[in-house]
Parts: C-alpha cells; structure tokens; sequence
C-alpha cells in the first residue's frame, strides 16, 4: 500500500515497523518520492488487523490524504524493515516541514540523569529540524546535513531498537556524536562549548546585551523583551524602528501573563508548527514599550528548540526575538556570514555546527474569530501544498514586497516561504538562489513563469529575461485566486474583495479596493471599486499619509472649505502647492492608502516607516464599544464605485466637534465594512471571498464577519503579497488549459 500526503519526517516508518512486528507480518517500508510505500506479506486476517490499527499509531504530524492498495507477488520476505529508495523523477511527495521540540525531549533536557541533559540540539522521530537540514528527497538521515554526524553506539542502539522512542529517528543525536554549541564574542574569542557557552549567552542576556543565535531556519537577535534601553539599542543598530518585535517565553503560562490567551490561541502557540501568535497585549508594564510601540497585539512564541528552552529557563525572563539581520536584508544563517552580518548588531554570538541547508524565517498566525490566518508562511508551515492540478511544469514569482514563489513540479503544487521585500540586490540574489535551490530538492526545471502585471516589479523583470512563455496576472485578481484556491472554489462562482496597498491594474492605474464577480476556472469580471483619488508621489505616498490625506480632503471638502475651517492645517499640507501637482498624480482606487488618510486625519500621523503601520495604529486605537457609522454610499457610474467623500466629510465633521479619536478609528472601521456589505448584498447568493493584506485587520474583518453570510476568510495562504504566488499558480493553470 501506498501512503499519500505529509507522510515523511513524522515518525512514520518506525511506527508501521512496530505494528508490523507486533502483528508478525513480513515485508517493509520506504520513504518515496510519491510518499510511503508499505509491503507486507502474511494471513489475510493479519493484513486486516494491520489496515485497521494503521490509523491508530500513525504519529502527530501526520497529513494523510489517502491510501492506496494493491495487491503484488509475495516475495517470502523473513522479516519486516525499513528500506531506503532513490528513484529519479520530479518529487510527488510532501516534503516534511520543521517540528518544534517536543514534550518528551523537553523533559529529557531537563533530567539530570538523562543523558541528553543540557543538550540543546536533541530532537527525536517526533521532533527537530526537517525542511532545513534536507539536502535530497525522500527523507532519510544520509540526505540531510545529519550524515555529517555518525551515530555513537549507544544512540545506534535507540535507533535499532524497536521498544526505543528513537527507532529509526532519523535527525537523533547526542551529546557525544551530535552537533554541539559554542559562543564568540565581538573580538571573535570562543568563549568555550556546551555549558559554558549556555552560560555566557544568558549572561549576556541578563547584562541586556545582544544574543545572535543560531536557529533552525537561520540567525535570530534576542534580548531582555523587559529591558527598554536593550530593546532600543537593538533597533538602532538593526535600523527597525517601528516594526513590533515578537517575545519568547518558555510556555502558555508566561505567555498569559502578557497577552489574553483564548484556547485556540494557546493550541496554536503550542502547535509543532510553532508560529509567533499575535495575541491581545495586555496593558501591563512587564515589557519595555518599544518591544510593540503603539499597539495593543503583541507577537508571542513558544521555545523552538531545546537551545530556546534552555535560555529562555536560564534568564528567566521573556525575551525579544527577531530575525537575525539589517532591515530589508536577507536572513544571516551560515555561520562567517552571521559573523559578519550582524557585527556591529550582536554582542555574542551562540554558534551550533549542525549546516543549514536552506534559510527560513519564523512563521506569524494571527485569529480573526475562531479563523486561524496565516500572515507569515515560513518555518513550520512552509512550503504548502496546494489543491491545484499539477499540471505543466511552472513557477509562479509573486510580487515585489513579501516576496513568495510557488511552483509545480509537473506532480505537485506548492507555495514556498516568505523570503522578504526585494528592494536590495542582497535579497534579489537570495531569491535567485532560494528559486534553484526549489527547482533541485522538487527535481523540476519550469517551463512556465507566472508573474505579476506590474512592470516595474523586479520579479516581473526577471520573468521577462527568461526564454520562457508566461502568464502575467493581475494583482488583485491573483489575490483573490488565492482564497479561492484556498477554499476549493475555483470551479465555483463567486464574489471576490481584494483590499491591499497597492498593484498594479489592467489600465496601469494604481488599484486596492477591488470587487470581481469571478466566474467558473477564473474568469474576472471587475465589478465595483472605490472613487479614485490622485496618489500625489505614487509610491513615495506609502510612507507619507499626509499626502493621501491632503489629495482626499481637497476633493472631500473643496480648498475653500479647509482654508475657512482650519487655516493651520491648509498650511501644513501646503495645499496651495499640492493642486497643481495632484492633477499629474496617479489615479489610485486603493484601501489601504485611505487607511492611512483616516489614521492621517484621526491620530494625527503624518508619516510612517512601513507599509501598513497607519492602518495597524488605527486598528490599535479604536473603541470597540463606540457606536455609529460613517456614510459611503456606493455610486453608480461607469463601475459602481464607493465614494469616500461623505465618509472623509463626516471624519472632518467629528474631528472639529472634538469627537474621541477612539470613536471616530471605530466608525471608520465599521463604515469600511459596511461598504463591502453594500456591495456584497447585490450578490448574496455567492460566496464573499476575502484577500489582500488589508484583511489582516482584525476588527475589520470581524467587523465584515457579522455581516456576512456566507463568507470566506483568508486561512492557511496568507492574505498580502505573500500568498499572491499561489493565485497566479492558479491563475496560470487555468490560463493554460484555455490555450489548450
Ligand atoms: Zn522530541
Ligand atoms: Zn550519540
């Protein structure tokens, strides 16, 4: 029989093995690169007993799609073992993502008697590194970087051993042949292994300094979350100022004390999958106010590994951890790189020696009701297959920011991870690599580029270099195929909303609040949007609100208007100036940027340092419990389009009344939503799919949910740019099958 779905790296094979031996049946198992093959010989009542228990004792972790069977010659084996494979061919199974340390080896560092005490690079058949170590599929401990690591005897002997947690655990290891730590300091002196190096990073730590650790994806900056000059020090010397940082604590406990926990987001804290969860902070002072400036969610996460839980138990307090490099550079995780990189960062660094094949980032979960989103696909969760036909050979390249790829293989569909904004030459030559990289471990060459239709993006560009055939899709529509895709409904009939920053659109205008009524296999038809507004500096205008606020308000209340009400502010925006050039500005339907004029307008921020901080301080500020609404009533023109006048007249009216701006960030939310109601009420009978990065808004988003029958929110594909790979994925097959 055969095993199809995320059957590699959990634990499967020693498990069969046990029941095999337990039921006397002969035969064996094998990783493969369809899955896992099983072939057993025995009594036709055995066999039944074998399909039946089957279920039962496959391990946590296990993804199984389904199994098939048939019926092959005995061959007379004499007894039951684990076999390897090597066939060629494109890779058809999953490969197995990394699995944060276990309850049972958590409890083995902490036994003094045992003999993996203290040993922070401990993983078993459960547990440890997978997707990061592999070199070559199927999963086997000489395809990864364990084979640098010879089994001492008495860990050759767990391994052989049936009745051992360790049978055939393929990353095991122990202090005595596995990999081991060891710290420098900035002068580059080792200041020692093992314990000693423990000892000197919590050191460190406790002196708020900085720790560079090695991970399982790459390098991550840790310090003393509690220690407001360490977290600013760390900021200035990573040039992030403003971007929230995530806090490691050593369980849901600790995490309690700081955020409000419901079950599910303490599962989802606990999960192998070990994501950073954002959860509501709660408004103690225990963390330094820089850790999450001028938000009410705070990122929290669990001990990825032993070495985490070992610190983490050694400071005793929790800790900020964030990804080790520059802003907008690529993650550091070789070991002269991170020296390098993050001199000038770091204070010690805490080396291991097990290689990294392959960077990733920490994954970011955030709920929006009992729906589980994800914001960040990386470590644990990537790469995600996808329910696509495999179809022709292709590779889907995203956008420009939150940089993705997915790809088939001609047997699979999958999204990779994150990989970063792709503004610097560094993370362009990464995403290069990281692209060959796929094409090797999935065995693939593409004969297809999916890209996005803007043609400045460098990803578009590069697309256009290659003597390929290609697909180029439009942003928001390949968002929407995203959660389409996500959901199962791409044969179906539904009502798309793609709310982001920006894309790029069909008639080169800068687009983000887009409606489609999509159609069976993809077929877009742009239905309604918002009132353009000019974008006065095109791009140049994310990080600048004001800009978006003054070009709204000249159009909202007339200059006249804002000269008699509030000269000061006129001046401020040199609006006299601005109207000549707000004709030439870009004409912009986008959801995001009024956002940022309402945040402009309502809390006074006039600019920003990353795409989205407006929107996520407005979504902080609003009282939830205020009432009332703003109107934006939905025009019908050309395309049915929403004008934000009355609703930015009616922000103005409030703000001279001296209305609380908690009010008034409540209202605009609760306006937002309704004007995707209005719209949705005209197409009641079709699913409501969400994408685009504004429906990381939680309130929002609630907001819509209550509103909304038969709605879809974004889930395990993230709703920004991150997840757009997978809808162009989809956007690419069905463009194909047409062709055809
Ligand atoms: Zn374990
Ligand atoms: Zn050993």
């Amino acid at each position: 029989m055969c095993l199809v779905g995320r059957v590699q790296g959990s634990g499967v094979r020693p498990a069969v093995a046990r029941l095999a031996h337990q039921l006397a049946l002969t035969g064996g198992v094998r990783n493969t690169l369809e899955g896992l093959t099983i072939e057993l010989e025995g009594s036709e009542s055995k066999l039944n007993a074998f399909r039946q228990e089957l279920p039962r004792v496959l391990p946590a972790g296990v993804n199984l799609k389904r199994i098939d069977e048939e019926t092959i010659a005995a061959l007379g084996c004499s007894e039951f073992s684990i076999l390897s494979d090597d066939r060629e061919g494109p890779l058809a199974t999953v490969t197995p993502p990394d699995i944060a340390m276990c309850a049972t080896c958590r409890d083995e560092i902490g036994d003094p008697q045992n003999r993996r005490w203290n040993y922070g690079l401990t993983t078993c058949a459960a547990c440890g590194p997978r997707y990061t170590i592999l070199r070559r599929m199927p999963y086997e401990r000489l395809e990864t970087s364990m084979a640098e690591f010879p089994l001492c005897q008495a860990c050759l002997q767990e391994y052989r051993s049936g009745k051992d947690r360790r049978y055939h655990a393929q990353t095991m290891s122990c202090p005595q042949c596995g990999p081991y730590i060891w710290a420098v300091d900035q002068l580059g002196r080792k200041l020692g292994n093992h314990e000693a190096a423990l000892q000197a990073a919590a050191a460190v730590l406790k002196n708020g300094e900085i720790l560079a650790l090695r991970g399982v994806g790459g390098y991550q900056l840790l310090c003393d979350a509690t220690d407001e000059a360490a977290v600013q020090r760390l900021r200035e010397r990573k040039g992030r100022m403003a971007k929230p940082f995530a806090v490691l604590v050593a369980d849901t406990r600790e995490a309690e004390k700081l955020a409000q926990l419901d079950p599910s987001e303490a599962d989802a804290l606990r999960d192998s999958s070990n994501p950073i969860v954002l959860l509501r902070a709660r408004s103690n002072k225990e963390i330094a106010a820089s850790v999450h400036p001028g938000l009410n969610t705070i990122g929290m996460m669990l001990p990825t590994t032993p070495l985490h839980a070992l610190i983490v138990q050694l400071v005793k307090r929790p800790l900020v951890c964030t990804s080790g490099n520059l802003d907008g550079e690529p993650l550091a995780y070789q070991i002269s790189d991170a020296e390098q990189k993050l001199c000038g960062i770091a204070d010690l660094w805490l080396h291991h020696n097990r290689p990294i094949e392959r960077p990733i980032d920490d994954s970011v979960v955030r709920f929006v009701g009992s729906n589980k989103m994800t914001l960040r696909l990386a470590r644990g969760l990537a790469p995600l297959s996808l329910e696509l036909p495999p179809g022709k050979p292709t590779l889907a390249l995203g956008g420009h920011l939150k940089a993705a790829a997915a790809w088939s293989n001609g047997k699979q569909c999958v999204l990779g991870p994150h990989l970063g904004d792709l503004d610097t030459l560094a993370t362009r030559e990464q995403w290069v690599e990281r692209l060959n990289d796929w094409q090797t471990l999935y065995r693939f060459r593409p004969l297809h580029l999916a890209h996005d239709l803007h043609p400045d993006y460098f990803t578009t560009q590069w697309a256009l270099g290659q003597l390929m055939s290609h697909t180029a899709c439009q942003h928001h529509e390949a968002h929407v195929a995203a959660a389409m895709l996500e959901h199962g409904l791409l044969e179906d009939t539904v009502l798309g909303v793609s709310w982001d920053g920006t894309g790029y659109g069909h008639d080169g205008y800068i687009w983000g609040g887009e409606f489609f009524l999509v159609r069976s296999a993809l077929r877009f038809e742009h239905i309604a949007t918002f009132r353009p507004f000019p974008l006065y500096g095109g791009d140049a205008a994310i990080r600048k609100p004001w800009r978006v606020m003054a070009a709204i308000l000249q159009q909202a209340l007339g200059v006249e208007r804002l000269v008699q009400e509030d000269r000061t502010l006129f001046e401020s925006l040199q609006l006299d100036k601005l109207t000549a050039s707000l004709k030439f500005a870009p004409r912009c339907t986008s959801a995001g940027r009024l956002f940022d004029a309402a945040a402009c307008l309502i809390l006074n921020i006039a600019e920003t340092q990353f795409e989205g901080q407006a929107a996520m301080y407005l979504e902080a500020s609003a009282d939830r419990a205020a009432e009332g609404a703003y109107p934006l009533p939905l025009a019908r023109l050309r395309m049915p389009h929403l004008d934000w006048r009355p609703l930015f007249t009616a922000i103005w009216e409030d703000r001279r009344r001296g209305v609380a701006p908690a009010t008034m960030a409540m209202r605009f939310h609760r306006t937002m939503a309704e004007g995707i109601l209005r719209v949705a009420e005209q197409h009641a009978e079709l699913p409501l799919v969400l994408s685009g990065g504004v429906f990381q808004n939680q309130l929002l988003t609630e907001l819509v949910a209550e509103g909304a029958a038969r709605l879809k929110l974004p889930g395990a594909i993230p709703p920004n740019d991150g997840g757009l790979a997978a809808g162009q994925l989809a956007v690419a097959h069905y463009r194909l099958a047409e062709q055809k």
